[in-house]
Order: C-alpha cells, then structure tokens, then sequence
C-alpha cells in the first residue's frame, strides 16, 4: 500500500488507526510551532486566508475577486460545507494553476484541542480525503484548527499524518459571524501588513462589501498577496 493509499484509508477505518504511525517525523516530533506570520522575504507579501465556507455565495465572490484581481489566496476547507462542490467548477481552475491554496480546516469544525489523537487524525484526514478526491490536491502540510484550538496533543497528532505546519495568523478580520462592514475595513488596516497572515471567512456577505477597501490597503501598503505555498515553499 503506498502512502496515498494508506491515507485514503485511515480515515474509514478506525483498524488503520490503531497501527503504529507508519509517518511519523521522530526529528520533528515534539518540536513544531503554531506558525502566525510569514518568513522573511525580499517583497512585501500577504497571506490573506479564507476560512470555513459555509455561505456558498460568499465563496463564489472570493473566487471572483481571486480572478478578476490576479490576486492569490488560500482556502481553508471545512469540508462538511456544500460550497466547496457548489462552486468547483469556478474553484478548480485557480486551484490548479495555484493561484488559489487549498488547505485543511477539517471535516466538521471541532475544537481540536478537546479530542483524542486519533480523533484529531479523523478530522483532519476527512477534509485531507474530501481535498483529494475533488480537487486532487494534496493539502498537506498546512492546517488550521478550528477556533485556534490547538495544543501539543494537536500538533503531534498532525504531524503524524504528514501535517507539520499548524497556521494560525497574526491578523483576523473578525468575520466569522456578522459584524458591520466598518469594523471589518478598520480590522483590515491593521492586519494586512507586510509578513501577516490575515484570517478572513467565507461566511457571509458583508465581508464582500469590503473588498474593494482591502484592494486599497493592499495597493497603498505595495503588498503582494500570496498562498502559503508561494512563501514558504
Ligand atoms: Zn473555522
């Protein structure tokens, strides 16, 4: 069974689970960090990452601003979302021509922190396997968990099954539920700099309305947007 396939199956298979973890980093075990900001780089660069999904709507205007602005930015799937299929056909263009990052925010949103490793790996490896199979993308190694709930059980857990970069993010637009559209354009000012991951969510609209006030901050700071890939890859 090679390494795809071992994958594949860990999720369904609680006996797969219970094996002694074939993937684990022993030279990095113990040993990671929750990762907030982006490494150094000669350009001033951005991530501005999209979280959750659970306003289909709210993810195809993503997808739009993504085209029609040549920006890059990165998904985090919550993968028991419909829009992730709603929108694959718009989605799965700029996912392969890497303009768009997909990474996992597991299959149903827990707090990871309160779960058992095994369980831990279950959720990660649901949204790894619903990655896989519609995108045919491999999203390890980044991850975020839900809520920033994370530990050194989370961490060690992860990175067992291949994922070893734990992104939390040095700005948030506080979006996750409603709020007004001013508090979202003051959050931006103060999140997007050079170096910052920015935490945004794709679950309502108001945070569309702001969009063209963050091409502005990104413009006037000579900010280059980027997928964690773009930086530290
Ligand atoms: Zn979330």
């Amino acid at each position: 069974m090679n390494r795809r396939e071992f994958l594949g199956t860990l999720a369904s298979s609680s006996v797969a689970l219970s094996l002694p973890s074939l993937f684990s980093t022993p030279a990095t075990a113990g040993t990671l960090q929750a990762i907030r900001e982006l490494p150094p780089s000669e350009v001033k660069q951005v991530a501005w990452t999209v979280d959750d999904g659970t306003s289909p709507e709210s993810v195809k205007r993503y997808i739009r601003l993504v085209s029609e602005n040549d920006l890059r930015l990165t998904f985090f799937i919550y993968s028991a979302m419909g829009s992730w299929l709603k929108n694959k056909k718009e989605l799965l263009p700029l996912v392969e021509s890497g303009q768009i990052q997909l990474a996992n925010h597991t299959a149903h949103h827990p707090a990871l922190a309160g779960l058992s490793p095994k369980n831990i790996q279950r959720e990660l490896m649901g949204a790894h396997n619903f990655i896989e199979k519609h995108f045919d993308i491999d999203a390890r190694p980044y991850y975020r968990p839900p809520y920033g709930s994370i530990n050194r059980k989370v961490i060690d857990a992860a990175a067992e099954i291949g994922y070893t970069k734990p992104m939390l993010w040095s700005g948030s637009l506080g979006d996750a539920s409603n709020i007004r559209a001013s508090r979202i354009a003051q959050l931006a000012r103060s999140s997007f700099y050079d170096g910052s991951i920015v935490l945004a969510h794709a679950n309502n609209l108001t945070s569309a309305t702001v969009f063209p006030t963050i091409l502005d901050i990104i413009r006037s700071k000579s900010l280059q947007t980027v997928t964690l890939l773009d930086a530290f890859n």
